[in-house]
């Protein structure tokens, strides 16, 4: 017998709450439009590779994370935890590399086998945003003020604080990785095992840590300012003075590293008390070396996921659905002519909920029930005479209405 409870980790979204959701991805979706930021759909799994080689063996993703499976032709498939990686492939795929800026936005699940608590699910949603071909500073900026217009449009971003930090350029990271190497050479002892293996192939993510451990030896390990090139520190200084510009508030947090091998110069996160634990609810960064590890040209990019669970739960309540006009026909006859009543007042756009059974109680029942603005009332009496009994919900005043005039008298309750 099949279990009736949902996988561990995943959850239905029932209407009210598929609404939250909804509005989420319509007010982001429309706000990156006026950025010029179209929107993408890429499959939900892909070949395995795509995620491995560029989010990388040792990240907690692709080690612990992934949904990955074998598939009846024998290829090997990962449910997507992320977007960036399938959106690079997309545009890969596609010749669209010949065609850049690409603007892009997408929403859709993501898949990634987590310890489910509040905010953290295995089946998830993201809003995603990424801008690709563009190297400038100006593209951080213009990433993190939709991402900011995003947030205040859903009223939180007065409670969220921008976390802000450079990862630098290569050479800046060379530079930082052989002292951190140093550094947590001398504290060995005291490194969990995760971070052992990352000493050994990216010391970086040891900063990331969620070890209470770790987390100690991170608080003295040495700071990425220090090792920054001048390039690197004149690119995170034109990122900081646009968000200036814009009157975009900021903290520099130079702990805040991004997982992933492929990130470079900017990593931001818009972070809220709101939340307990779970409190990141949009996170991003410069990418440049992405597309080049996945075997395309190097091509820069910059770009940001949030997570619409965590926004959902921060959202003041949406605008409910339209209220419905009840139609309800008593009798065989009057069924039948509802059929076509129903079907005009739907084309002349109204919202109708048909009944299909029960005593006229019932029916006033489910009509209020549906939070209903009005009933239309379609018994024998009233077929007889081509009029229906039209009772507003609201006032309770019930009127009789010739059939030819329904449309007409029942504009005040669209
Ligand atoms: P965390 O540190 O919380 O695990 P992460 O670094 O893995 O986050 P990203 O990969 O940057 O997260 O994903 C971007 C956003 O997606 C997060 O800030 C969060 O809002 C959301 N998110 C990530 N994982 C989950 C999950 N398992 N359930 C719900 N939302 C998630
Ligand atoms: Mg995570």
């Amino acid at each position: 017998m099949a279990s009736l409870q949902p996988v561990r980790g995943t959850q239905d979204l029932l209407p009210d709450a598929q609404r939250r959701h909804r509005a989420v991805i319509d007010t982001a979706r429309d706000l990156a439009a006026r950025y010029g930021y179209q929107e993408i759909a890429t499959p939900i799994f892909e070949f395995t590779d795509v995620f491995s080689r560029p989010i990388g063996e040792t990240s907690d993703i692709v080690s612990k994370e992934m949904y990955t499976f074998t598939d009846r032709g024998g290829e090997e498939i990962t449910l997507r935890p992320e977007y960036t990686a399938g959106i690079v492939r997309a545009i890969m795929s596609n010749g669209l590399t010949q065609s850049l800026p690409q603007k892009l936005f997408g929403a859709g699940p993501m898949f990634r086998y987590e310890r489910p608590q509040k905010g953290r699910f295995r089946q998830f949603h993201q809003i995603d945003v990424e801008l690709i071909g563009v190297a400038q500073p100006l593209g951080d900026v213009e990433i993190i003020s939709l991402a900011a217009n995003i947030l205040d449009a859903f009223g939180i971003l007065k409670r969220t604080v921008l976390e802000l930090n450079t990862l630098g350029d290569t050479a800046s990271r060379v530079a930082y990785r052989a002292a951190l190497v140093e550094y947590y050479a001398g504290h060995r002892d005291g490194l969990s095992e995760d971070s052992l293996r990352r000493l050994e192939k990216n010391p970086l993510r040891i900063l990331d840590s969620k070890d209470e451990g770790d987390k100690r030896i991170n608080a003295d390990a040495p700071l990425f300012e220090k090792y920054l090139t001048p390039e690197a520190q004149d690119f995170f200084g034109k990122v900081k003075s646009g968000l200036d510009t814009l009157g975009i508030a900021y903290q520099v947090n130079s702990r805040l590293v991004r997982g992933l091998d492929y990130y470079c110069h900017t990593a931001f996160e818009f972070v809220t008390t709101d939340l307990g634990a779970q409190g990141t609810v949009l996170a991003g960064g410069r990418y440049d070396g992405l597309m080049g590890v996945m075997g395309g040209p190097e091509t820069p990019g910059v770009g940001w996921a949030a997570g619409i669970e965590r926004l959902a739960l921060l959202i003041d309540e949406p605008a409910p659905p339209p209220r419905p006009i009840t139609l309800a026909p008593l009798g065989d006859k009057a069924e039948a002519i509802a059929l076509g009543i129903a079907q005009s007042l739907r084309k002349a756009g109204f919202n109708i909920d048909l009944g299909f059974s029960g005593n006229l109680k019932r029916r006033m029942q489910r009509a209020d029930k549906i939070k209903a603005r009005a009933v239309v009332i379609l018994g024998d009496n009233e077929i007889e005479k081509q009029i229906a009994a039209v009772r507003d919900l609201d006032t309770g005043e019930q009127v009789e209405v010739a059939l030819g005039l329904l449309e007409e008298r029942l504009k005040p309750f669209r």
